[in-house]
């Protein structure tokens, strides 16, 4: 069951005047502006666009089922990497991820992903890019992954917590393999009831996952010695880590907050 076109009739009524003192520390306000049908390899989802009142971001959701009022909803946040989601670009797994967590959501009978218009973590693209030609001549990465280091997680859960809000979701379960976002959500007012681990296929552009010894100081170098930068707010699982290995990556992601420090 999808949402039915009186029940987007009515979201989108509700939403036309809606105000609210916004969520988290800049206020953070959204509507939900328009809905479109989007059937997609991954099943049937409708397209969920977001006006808001601070970035000028044009925030989306996915969603696939009847959401609305519905506990236990899976929900994934997802951050924009056009390099990696678009251009499947291996300096990053971002296509991985977003790919793992639709073809989850689909086979549910209900789900969401929330696709967060902050490219490179929120420095955007153009930055990204500079930091990615700063490794490419060889800077030591330490400035690169300042720059992406840079974040403003906080804004994330205000925004995609407002987002459910406004979708009426009464509560979720979290895509993450990270314990700690949970409590950001919640701190954010989402009531999240259980912890779903998005665990990814290995290939061979994942493979240095499963390299403890990559894990160092919250990022990850591969075989090469390349570098790689987080772009998503936590790291994926790959199947076949051992619960080492996942121990691991989850005490370096709760102690550098998943960039590198
Ligand atoms: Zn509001
Ligand atoms: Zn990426």
């Amino acid at each position: 069951m999808s949402l039915t076109h009186l029940q987007i009739k009515e979201l989108l009524d509700e939403n036309r005047h809606h105000e609210c003192e916004g969520y988290g520390t800049d206020g953070i306000c959204v509507r939900i502006a328009a809905i479109g049908d989007l059937p997609s390899r991954f099943g049937q989802f409708h397209v969920v666009a977001f006006w808001n009142n601070r970035d000028g971001k044009e925030h989306a959701a996915f969603v696939h089922g009847d959401v609305c009022e519905a506990e236990d909803v899976p929900v994934r946040l997802h951050s924009e990497c056009l390099t990696g989601d678009a251009i499947c670009s291996l300096r990053c797994d971002c296509r991985d991820q977003l790919e793992a967590a639709l073809k989850a959501i689909g086979q549910t009978d209900k789900g969401i992903l929330l696709y967060l218009r902050q490219e490179g973590r929120g420095i955007g693209f153009l930055n990204k890019i500079r930091a990615y030609g700063l490794q490419d001549h060889g800077y030591d990465t330490v400035e690169a992954n300042l720059a992406l280091g840079f974040r403003d997680d906080e804004r994330d859960y205000a925004v995609a917590a407002h987002m459910l809000a406004s979708l009426k979701v009464k509560s979720v379960r979290l895509m993450t393999n990270n314990p700690r976002k949970i409590n950001d959500l919640t701190a954010h007012g989402i009531k999240v009831t259980e912890r779903i681990p998005l665990i990814i296929p290995p290939n061979p552009y994942n493979r240095f996952y499963l390299e403890t010894k990559a894990a160092k100081s919250g990022h990850l170098i591969d075989f090469n010695g390349k570098e790689h930068l987080l772009e998503q707010i936590d790291r994926p699982i790959v199947d076949g880590m051992t619960p080492d290995q996942i121990a691991e990556m989850d005490s370096a992601q709760n102690n550098g907050n998943g960039a590198g420090q």
